[in-house]
């Protein structure tokens, strides 16, 4: 062969490199990309392979245009049928089964440990016959992560082999990952047709909790109550004013939450919210393992309770002994004079 001919054959022989890649399941919350996926997004780019984010509902067009703005995303698929708007685990499930089934090229799936996340990340883990890993707060490498477990009270190293990885991603644990000023043309957006589901389950409505203070699961500041505020009133007369003076979110403990002082979405906890704010505020709290479980990795902790010897107290970088009903509105009125 001429240096000519060799060249030829070289260009026109196509090698076929299975590209490894991870898909990033996103959910929208009032118009934009929830919190609790920007810090999915960030876990899935410690994976170290190429992401394709995944959009579902009738205003994924609209929030794909904020995942243009985000580099480490090489590739965006969207399904706008109405069918998704509500993440309903019956019609997303199969939908990402789809998905993966039909692009062997994904070794990862990648969704947030939001209520949507958990109720979608079993079910594809039944379908698909996979073990899924939930909770994850680390990525060591591409099959290696950390996550709690005994309700927090340890943290394990696990190793998993499988060919697809299916993981949920505790929000608090991974920063929100940056959105650019400006969109990155090279993004690929690729409009996906939904399967055929069998479910009959469909949306009818839903009531949501109004509240004006920030959201619980990204908040920087969360004050929490406990049994100790005795009603829903003094709850509200106690809790709310200093949640306001801070700006902070409000939680509560399960205690509070079964007592009917606040509504149960507030509960922090093993079988509540996760949260790491940077000041966490117990307010007659006992501290109760299960409360720990949920509110531990805050940066500080502040508790606030009559009995010196209330565990919470082992945990607490500030402890106030003193009753709640006399100790709150004098701190409320110090911070609002501040
Ligand atoms: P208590 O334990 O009754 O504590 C009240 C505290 O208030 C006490 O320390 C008391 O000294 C103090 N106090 C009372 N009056 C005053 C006053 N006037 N001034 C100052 N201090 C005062 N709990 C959760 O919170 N979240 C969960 O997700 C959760 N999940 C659970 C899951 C399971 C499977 C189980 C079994 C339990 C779970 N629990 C959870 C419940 C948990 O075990 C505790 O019962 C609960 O956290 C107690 O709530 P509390 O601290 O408000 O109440």
């Amino acid at each position: 062969f001429s240096q000519f001919q060799r060249f030829s054959i070289v260009r026109n022989f196509k090698i076929k490199i299975r590209l490894n890649s991870t898909l990033a399941f996103v959910e929208a919350k009032e118009g934009a990309i929830a919190p609790s996926s920007l810090s999915s997004l960030t876990a899935a780019t410690k994976i170290g392979k190429p992401i394709t984010a995944l959009l579902v509902g009738s205003n994924a067009s609209e929030i794909s245009k904020e995942l243009l703005k985000i580099s480490a995303i090489s590739k965006i698929l969207i399904s706008k049928n109405s069918k998704f708007d509500h993440y309903l685990p019956e019609h997303v499930s199969p939908l990402i089964v789809d998905i993966l089934q039909k692009n062997q090229d994904f070794t990862h799936l990648v969704v947030p440990g939001s209520t949507v996340g958990k109720n979608i990340l079993p079910r594809i883990a039944a379908l698909l016959d996979v073990q899924p890993v939930s909770d994850v707060m680390k990525i060591e490498s591409e099959n290696t992560f950390v996550r709690p477990i005994y309700a927090g009270n340890a943290w394990e190293t696990l190793k998993n082999n499988e060919k697809l990885i299916l993981l949920s991603v505790r929000g608090s644990a991974f920063p929100q990952i940056e959105i650019n000023s400006s969109e990155n043309n090279n993004i690929s957006i690729e409009e996906i047709t939904a399967p055929e589901t069998i479910s009959s389950v469909e949306f009818i409505s839903e009531q949501l909790v109004q509240s004006e203070r920030p959201d619980l699961g990204s908040a920087k500041s969360v004050v929490s109550g406990g049994r100790a505020l005795k009603s829903k009133e003094q709850f509200e007369q106690i809790i709310e004013p200093l949640a306001l003076a801070l700006n902070a979110a409000i939680g509560a403990s399960r205690a509070a939450v079964d007592s009917g002082f606040c509504d149960n979405s507030l509960q922090v906890g093993q079988t509540g919210k996760v949260v790491a704010p940077d000041l966490y505020i117990a307010i007659g709290i006992s501290g109760a393992i299960q409360h720990l479980a949920g509110m531990k990795d805050s940066k500080v902790i502040v508790a606030i309770n009559k009995d010196e010897e209330a565990p919470i107290f082992n945990l607490a970088d500030v402890g106030i002994v003193g009753d709640v009903f006399q100790i709150v509105p004098e701190l409320t009125e110090k911070i609002k004079n501040l």
